[in-house]
């Protein structure tokens, strides 16, 4: 066995080896003529894939929980209402960062599997005075969706902004920036855009924007200052040279031949792409006798899958018998039922040959820890459901 396991968690991601080569070059001056072409492009393809052609683009250095803070070290006065949409971990910290930053808090925290209770977000809204309401897109510790159109329609109808974590979605799930009324929408390379970690992305919005302009307090975080870094994004866009903090040279290239992959891939194709195998890997489960976290399947995200153990197999022996059989997945992560289920990523390039692959390591798992099922049953059933819905 020489080749490395396919890692199928919910990031980092599998990456294409042609986006890996093109960052493997001796690393420009990033006041270099060719890197303002790339950075400028980036930013530009960043609208289309976002679907927004009114956003601000920005692209630093980080991870996608800088790009959260960057959101609300931004946007975020002292006292501001707002209000948190959580459906699992990633939910929470929102509520954890928007404390320290002095926000009024409050939590509409989903019961564990549930996607959001509109009902009560329109009550709360109704009655409380927020500015913000928040929302993870797909919570990657549940693998719980929430309707993020919904979130924009709402925001709207009561004058608050809305933010989106689509760490976990942002190219792998429908998103329409401009037209669902979202006003910040953030991720990270490492996941279904596809490029290895290292650059937090955020496409900010004109009210959003407004809403920074207008405030009356300094920025309390130096490097997210977005006074310091619209004026370098505005540069790059009009190719010329600018300066706060080095961008990260290398993953801007790769960040470019990605984001070209998915518009030449086609938005509305690759979100198909991710529904059919978002289905297939839960057909698969299914036909071997497991059940997934999310209660409801419309709530069921189509970029990962969390599944519960079946009674009797435990956690680390299957996930260490699925390495061996060439797969890497991710253990539970939800503090409340970590050891009880396991996550599978299926976003960025993947395609039914790596799922059919990872639903046979779950096989070969699940049968040497006891777990009793048809051979070769859930191969066939995510085989049937990828070709045939
Ligand atoms: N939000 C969601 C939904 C995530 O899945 C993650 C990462 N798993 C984050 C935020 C944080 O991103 P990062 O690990 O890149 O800081």
């Amino acid at each position: 066995m020489g080749r490395r396991a396919l890692v199928m968690i919910p990031g980092p991601i599998e990456f294409e080896p042609e986006i890996l080569e093109s960052m493997a070059f001796p690393t420009l001056s990033h006041l270099d003529p060719v890197f303002l072409e790339d950075f400028g492009k980036a930013l530009e393809l960043m609208r289309h894939v976002w679907q927004s052609p009114s956003g601000q683009p920005m692209v630093i250095a980080g991870s996608g929980t800088l790009a959260m803070e960057a959101v609300v070290a931004n946007v975020v006065q002292p006292g501001d209402p707002v209000l948190v949409l959580s459906t699992g971990v990633f939910g929470d910290r929102f509520e954890d960062l928007l404390s320290r930053y002095g926000a009024s808090v409050t939590v509409i925290r989903s019961a564990l599997g549930h996607g959001v209770d509109w009902e009560r977000v329109e009550q709360e809204l109704f009655t409380g005075d927020y500015r913000i309401i928040t929302a993870t897109h797909v919570d990657t510790s549940t693998g719980v969706r929430v309707d993020a159109r919904r979130l924009g329609e709402t925001a709207r109808r009561h004058d608050v902004l809305a933010v989106l974590d689509g760490v976990c979605s942002v190219a792998g799930e429908r998103i329409h920036q401009d037209e669902w009324g979202l006003d910040a929408v953030l991720t990270a390379s490492q996941k279904a855009v596809g490029v290895p970690p290292g650059l937090a992305l955020l496409v900010i919005g004109p009210r959003m924007l407004e809403r920074f302009r207008a405030r009356r307090t300094k920025v309390p975080n130096y490097y997210c200052d977005w006074a310091k870094w619209l004026p370098v994004m505005a540069s790059y866009e009009d190719r010329k040279p600018s300066y706060f903090g080095t961008p990260a040279v290398n993953h801007i290239r790769a960040l470019v031949t990605a984001l070209r992959r998915i518009q030449e891939e086609g938005l509305d194709a690759r979100f198909e792409r991710h529904r059919r195998l978002g289905n297939a890997c839960r057909c698969g489960l299914k036909a071997l006798g497991l059940e997934i976290v999310p209660v409801d399947l419309d709530n069921a995200a189509n970029t990962l899958t969390a599944a519960w153990y079946p009674d009797g197999v435990d956690g680390p022996t299957f996930l260490s018998a699925v390495r061996r059989a060439g797969v890497v997945l991710a253990a539970g992560l939800h503090p409340k039922i970590a050891p009880a289920y396991f996550r599978i990523g299926h976003m960025g390039a993947t395609g039914p040959g790596e799922l059919l692959a990872t639903v046979g390591a779950i096989e070969i798992g699940l049968s040497q820890c006891g777990h009793k099922f048809e051979s070769g049953s859930g191969v066939a059933a995510a085989q049937s459901a990828y070709w045939g819905g």
